[in-house]
């Protein structure tokens, strides 16, 4: 993929949405990225660079737009991903398998994969444990039991529960517990 910088700064003067997910317009001086059909005040060319992929964005520091959430477009992502993603939060208590997911979209898993590796960085199953852990730290820090809070979200022991925990908040703390 190679666009030259004129071109992409034209695509983004005429809020072009063919080119949604194909090139990201960064603001140097908000730190903020955009879709190119952003309809937020154009950057200045100076203070304008373009990166190829979300995730290039955030990890140069960019944040997503409030507007035109670079990250959620519709454009980007097909309606079953929205599926998907409810189907994981509705199911915060047990770990899902391949095989569930692909029936439930009627689509390959690797397709599903391509596109949570994309939009997340991440595997199903890591997106998975992520939200369930950060549930899992909101009922904590609500009071509710250690041994309760990790079978809600899919742990059988505590130590494992613990485990992953740290892991994923580099650390574990809970007052009650
Ligand atoms: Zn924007």
């Amino acid at each position: 993929m190679s666009y030259s910088f004129d071109f992409m700064y034209e695509k983004i003067l005429n809020n072009d949405s063919k080119y949604n997910g194909k090139f990201f317009p960064c603001v140097k001086t908000t730190k903020i990225f955009c879709l190119p059909s952003c309809k937020a005040k154009i950057p200045l060319r100076e203070n304008v660079e373009f990166v190829f992929t979300a995730e290039q964005a955030l990890e140069k520091g960019y944040r997503p737009c409030k507007r035109c959430y670079p990250l959620n477009s519709p454009e980007f992502y097909p309606d079953w991903m929205e599926a998907i993603e409810e189907y994981l939060v509705e199911n915060l208590n047990r770990k899902l398998s391949d095989l569930e997911l692909s029936e439930l979209v009627n689509l390959d898993i690797s397709t599903i994969r391509r596109y949570f590796k994309k939009k997340y960085s991440k595997s199903i199953q890591e997106y998975h444990r992520f939200i369930r852990l950060n549930e899992a730290k909101k009922n904590l820090g609500e009071g509710v039991d250690i041994g309760k809070v990790a079978s809600s979200v899919g742990y059988n022991s505590v130590k494992g529960f613990k485990l992953a925990f740290k892991k994923q908040f580099g650390e574990f703390t809970n007052e009650k517990n």
